[in-house]
């Protein structure tokens, strides 16, 4: 049976690559009916916080990424782990180390003299006799041979244990260090599948050391090429990259941004838009590409847009809702929002700006002196007529409006050209909106004329 599980470190929010290590290390469970693990690693008290726990939750939750199993929280396992170094000093698989700062400083400093690579000389794991004063737990790495393991991403990878140097697995005050707790709960949550960035390849030789030496048998891991910003360099914050929650706030939907994280580091054929049921079933870890992955903002906004106008419009709706609120738009009181999606979807990037641009189908509209030129005294027996006309139909429907333009323009000898567009601002404030007729319809009858009172002098 698969297991997999995302540990992200609660020290900031959930960004971009946590999110696709996520979504792959769901989407493999998914395919393989396996297991999904949350596993928040919140040893570094000073560097975790809870608001961080919330913005993966909450990330996690938005992107409807579920899980099957947890969230476990490391710091509640400190119990398990100190046990676990009890064990190991016991069996003699770990050590005590009474080194002081001061030694390990100076040791550092002449091998970086020597050129060698700073690491542990062994001094305390030698020692016959038992030191003083504090220490930190070590453990013994093995000292000749080699670390293989078969990246399901990367191939074959060989680290020589000569490169890796007693690992403290417990600080001075007791505390696990996060290689040790790492390996502690893969073993503890029958982890098989470990599906991680590819910045924690150097600390995978360790963790199976420690994992051999409790017995374990190591998971199969695949490491996850890196994600690029625009200049090449690993993406970060200076390029704008963001939290989960911030691609929220813009008005993307959780399925493009599913859809664009997907396709960053992996590929079926040149497919570019997946449903979840085809990517859980195409989805391969073999298929994940090997060189990194370039962050492109123009492609997500081309997938959003996708959705916006594919998905189905209730769907829709819920995350609109969200955006209408936070503008302290009252959709209760309008059109429903299914009908301002469909006709609104054609010309939104994104939800944000959906939500922006559809303010008037529920609030007042206040004229600015500038639209002022709109209403010049010469279209002022049209604007008229079409309210009358508007007033009186039988009908309040798409067609009747369109026909009541029409035939206004005709009796005035005008173009509907000209009409039109101080409808729209009458309406609207501005000059863009969906077409004139649709606009009309979702504002609703007695808000147009109320509209249109207001220009026609
Ligand atoms: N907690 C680690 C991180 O956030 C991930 C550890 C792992 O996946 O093994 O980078």
């Amino acid at each position: 049976m698969v297991r997999t599980r995302f540990a992200p470190s609660p020290t900031g929010y959930l960004h971009i690559g946590g999110a696709r290590t996520a979504l792959y290390c769901w989407l493999y469970a998914r395919k393989t009916k396996g297991t999904f693990i949350l596993r928040i690693e919140d040893t570094d008290l000073e560097r975790s916080t809870q608001e961080s726990v919330q913005a993966i939750l909450d990330g996690m939750a938005w992107l409807n990424l579920d899980y099957d199993e947890g969230p476990f929280y490391q710091t509640k396992r400190f119990d398990r782990y100190h046990d676990v170094i009890q064990q190991m000093l016991a069996e003699g698989k770990a050590y005590r180390c009474y080194c002081s700062k001061e030694r390990l400083e100076a040791l550092r400093e002449a091998q970086m003299a020597k050129k060698e690579k700073p690491r542990y000389d062994g001094l305390c794991r030698h020692r016959a006799e038992t030191g003083e004063g504090s220490f930190c737990v070590r453990f013994k790495n093995p000292t000749e041979g080699v670390v293989e393991f078969d990246d399901l991403v990367r191939g074959k990878l060989t680290f020589a244990n000569t490169e890796l140097d007693d690992l403290i697995i417990a600080r001075t005050d007791g505390t696990p260090t996060y290689n040790f707790t790492v390996v502690v709960d893969d073993l503890d949550m029958k982890i098989t599948h470990v599906i991680r960035g590819d910045d924690h390849i150097n600390n995978t030789p360790r963790q199976i050391n420690i994992l051999r030496a409790l017995g374990g048998t190591p998971p199969l891991y695949a490491h996850l090429p890196m994600i690029l910003g625009s200049d090449g360099k690993r993406l970060s914050k200076r390029h704008g990259a963001v939290g989960v929650m911030q691609y929220r706030e813009e008005g993307f939907l959780p399925e493009a941004l599913l859809n664009y994280l997907v396709r960053l580091g992996w590929s079926h054929g040149d497919q570019e838009i997946f449903s979840l049921d085809e990517l859980i079933q195409y989805f391969e870890i073999e298929d994940i590409n090997r060189a990194p992955a370039a962050f492109n903002p123009e492609k997500l906004l081309w997938l959003n847009q996708h959705y916006i106008k594919t998905s189905d419009p209730a769907h829709v709706a819920k995350e609109l809702v969200w955006h209408m609120d936070k503008l302290g738009i009252d959709t209760s009181n309008g059109p429903a929002l299914v009908d301002v999606i469909r006709a609104q979807g054609e010309r939104t990037k994104t939800l944000r700006e959906m939500a922006e641009r559809s303010r008037y189908f529920y609030d007042d509209v206040v004229l600015g002196e500038e639209t002022k030129v709109h209403f010049p005294a010469e279209l002022m027996p049209a604007l008229s007529m079409v309210r009358d006309r508007l007033a009186a139909l039988p009908e309040w429907t798409k067609e009747a409006i369109h026909e009541a333009l029409v035939s206004t323009a005709e009796a005035q000898g005008l173009k509907l050209g000209k009409i039109a567009p101080a409808v729209r601002v009458a309406m609207t404030g501005g000059t863009v909106s969906p077409p004139i007729d649709v606009t009309i319809l979702l504002i609703g009858r007695d808000r147009v004329i109320e509209r249109l009172n207001k220009v026609v002098f």
